[in-house]
């Protein structure tokens, strides 16, 4: 389940879609300078560049005080029809209670994959690891609005393998590399490796790949998921440029 073809049909969508509509900007905050962050943003600002979406990066240093950022209400500073990675609590409410407006791209970025290797996930038993806002939780809310029976892991989940194991559909986001063993994968079902862990072998997923050969599809790491993301903060960028315009109508919310 290679991201990437679909990853470049979605960005020159994009380039389209952004001739239609003209003048669309993009920016970033970062705090610190996490590689894996880094390598990130710069992969965004660069396709940005080639669907023609004017990009615009604010570093802030590590040493910020927590005054000056406070992550909560940093978030809250965003505008709800700007939020392109869907972490205002009016979007994440929004996926939450099955209304889908502005939803984080990794998580968008798999559902589009499943649907283009026509993973039918109806009925399905869907696992989880890993409860962040940007990934888990919100990939956990798709397949549940998508009818799969999810059941979402975490650090404090006994015996991983028995969850698993019964997993038709298996998304692993939790930034360890091998958490997944091939053993640890029921025969036929699809693994998405979200994990991006930068070791001494180069980049690696959170699956140990020789899970491929016991399950039907496995995303690889790099060209799996990770293009997936990229093309659909572009495709986020664009829908929240409609929203704006009202070519789109966006939800009513407080802001
Ligand atoms: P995070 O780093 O915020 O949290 C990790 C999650 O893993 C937590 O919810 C934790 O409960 C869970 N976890 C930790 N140890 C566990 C264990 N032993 N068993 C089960 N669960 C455990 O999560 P994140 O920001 O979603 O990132 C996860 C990984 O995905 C990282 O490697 C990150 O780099 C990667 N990532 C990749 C993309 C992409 O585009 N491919 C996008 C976002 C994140």
């Amino acid at each position: 389940m290679a991201g990437g073809p679909l990853a470049e049909r979605s960005r020159a969508q994009v380039a389209q879609d952004v001739k239609g509509l003209g003048g669309i900007g993009l920016a970033t905050v970062q705090v610190g300078e996490d590689p894996a962050s880094t390598v990130y943003i710069r992969r965004k600002h660069e396709a940005a560049g080639e669907a023609v979406i004017a990009s615009t990066d604010l570093k802030l240093p590590e040493d910020i005080t927590q005054e000056e950022l406070d992550e909560a209400q940093a978030v809250l500073a965003i505008d709800p029809v700007k939020d392109v990675d869907g972490v205002h609590p009016f979007n994440a409410g929004q996926l939450y209670l099955g209304r889908p407006t502005l939803v984080p791209a990794t998580p968008l970025g798999i559902m589009a994959l499943l649907e283009e290797y026509q993973i039918g996930l109806s009925g399905t038993r869907a696992v989880v690891i890993g409860r962040s806002d940007i990934v888990g939780k919100p990939i956990a809310h798709l397949l549940l609005q998508a009818n799969a029976t999810v059941t979402i892991c975490h650090s404090h989940t006994a015996d991983l393998e028995r969850h698993t194991l019964d997993a038709d559909v298996l998304v692993v986001a939790a930034g360890l590399p091998g958490i997944v063993s091939p053993d640890m994968v029921k025969s036929g079902g699809a693994v998405i490796d979200v994990g991006i862990n930068s070791t001494e072998a180069g980049l690696v997923g959170d699956v140990d790949p020789g899970a491929a050969a016991v399950a039907h599809f496995l995303t690889p790491v790099p060209g799996g998921v990770g293009p997936m993301t990229i093309a659909m903060v572009l495709a986020n960028t664009v829908r929240a440029a409609r929203y704006r315009r009202g070519l789109l109508a966006f939800p009513k919310s407080e802001r």
